[in-house]
């Protein structure tokens, strides 16, 4: 399969060719001997490789399954999933991983399976799988009742280290949740309650942990400038949402407990400068944090309704409007989207559109921006706290030389473990 003509993340203007998997040549006027799709005026981008999402398999079908979360993923532009470890059974131990191994092998797009860490985990065994990452490791509780100890985090990120995983951290610390506001009602509520200084702190402690181990970390879904700030002060790295660059508390009274989620959303002073340091180049990566849940179960009240939003589908639209409006280099979501998350995950050959890399593309109309409608999107949940805005959505997703997605039709391929 040829591509003729695409402009790359960085303007150039080349032909793309794919055998196989993988591309393997990038130049110009080149020979076409097969399918030839002509990609002028159009940007070729690698696919999005999203290091957080929870598909809530096994345990929670009624909410996604692996191939709603992945047709959802194809549709948006994400060729490779990290799936986090709070599912039912808990990915915490080998029988855990075998289980939702299984049920990975229905996704459309490749996927790694994360390891998390409770009490009862089962390090030796679970470090033997080949696991994505060690992670999201939970410092204050969240879905799923995962939250650990200092003492646990450190073995965690000690057993993480030897064994060469990556490993992630979810940073809040719940002693500094502000318990002065549980009469309240309002869906600010949560924003109030989960502070910003619960955040900061953590971070920085989770931080300090692993510097003192001489480990690296991954701080997931950073919501503070100042979060950020620690992170790359301590020469760790971190991970945005694009709910924590789109929305604010200030939309929380459209949104109501549909905007319950952890770490809650900020202010949007703190969303501001969030949009401003990944425009800059200083936050690594951007990751979806895709945690849907039924319109039945989010519409309850404040402390009772369920955290997490969908997201996998939108994050890719959301920031190539971005960069439709000039906000956004095209070369600055590349890093952020694949490049950086190749480097920090491992993923060899990938991440990049070069010769001998992964055939992980995605090709779009740059100027194709349309209203975000929930009823429009493919997770099992069909709703989305985008919408009404605009994004530009992919016209065509590839997963190692597959087209997995082309014009609203999925192809019935199969992905596959890249950690396998
Ligand atoms: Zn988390």
């Amino acid at each position: 399969m040829l591509f003729r003509d695409a402009t790359l993340a960085d303007g150039r203007v080349r032909d793309v060719r794919i055998d196989g998997e993988s591309i393997v040549d990038v130049g110009t006027g080149l020979d076409d001997d097969g399918e030839t799709i002509d990609a002028d005026g159009k940007r070729l981008l690698p696919g999005m490789i999203d290091a957080h999402v929870h598909f809530r398999q096994p345990g929670f079908p009624h909410k996604e399954t692996w191939l709603t979360g992945s047709k959802s993923a194809a549709a948006g532009g994400v060729t490779t999933v990290f799936d986090q470890p709070n599912t039912e059974p808990p990915t915490v131990d080998a029988a855990g991983y075998e289980r939702k191994a299984e049920l990975a092998s229905a996704s459309l797009v490749d996927y790694a399976i994360n390891g998390g860490v409770t009490d009862d985990w089962a390090p030796e065994e679970l470090l033997e799988k080949p696991i994505g990452a060690l992670g999201e490791v939970f410092l204050a509780d969240s879905t799923g009742e995962m939250g650990i100890g200092t003492g646990r985090y450190e073995e965690a990120v000690k057993r993480a280290h030897d064994a060469g995983v990556p490993i992630t951290v979810h940073a809040e610390d719940a002693a500094l949740f502000d318990e002065s506001v549980i009469d309240r009602t309002d869906p600010d509520a949560w924003s109030a309650y989960r502070t910003a200084a619960a955040e900061i702190e953590a971070i920085r402690h989770a931080c300090r942990v692993a510097a003192d181990l001489g480990a690296r970390v991954h701080i997931a879904h950073t919501s503070t400038p100042e979060g950020v700030e620690a992170t790359s002060e301590a020469g760790m790295t971190c991970e945005v949402t694009p709910h924590h660059l789109f929305l604010s508390r200030a939309d929380l009274e459209e949104l109501g407990t549909f905007g319950r989620m952890n770490p809650p959303l900020r202010s949007e002073d703190r969303r501001e400068s969030m949009l401003r340091l990944l425009a800059d180049g200083d936050i690594d990566i951007v990751a979806t944090d895709h945690a849907p849940h039924t319109r039945t179960e989010k519409d309850a009240g404040i402390w009772d309704a369920p955290s997490g939003v969908p997201g996998v589908e939108t994050a890719l639209p959301l920031l190539l409007e971005e960069a439709r409006n000039g906000r956004l280099g095209y070369d600055r979501i590349r890093d952020v989207t694949a490049a950086n998350v190749a480097d920090i995950f491992g993923l060899e050959h990938g991440g990049r559109i070069e010769a001998g890399n992964r055939a992980d593309l995605v090709l779009v109309d740059p100027d194709a921006s349309v209203p975000i409608r929930g009823e429009d999107l493919h997770s099992k949940c069909e709703w989305t706290p985008f919408e009404g805005r605009r994004g530009v959505f992919p016209e065509l997703t590839t997963v190692r030389g597959c087209v997995v997605f082309r014009d609203g039709e999925f192809a019935d391929v199969a992905g596959r473990n890249v950690r396998r």
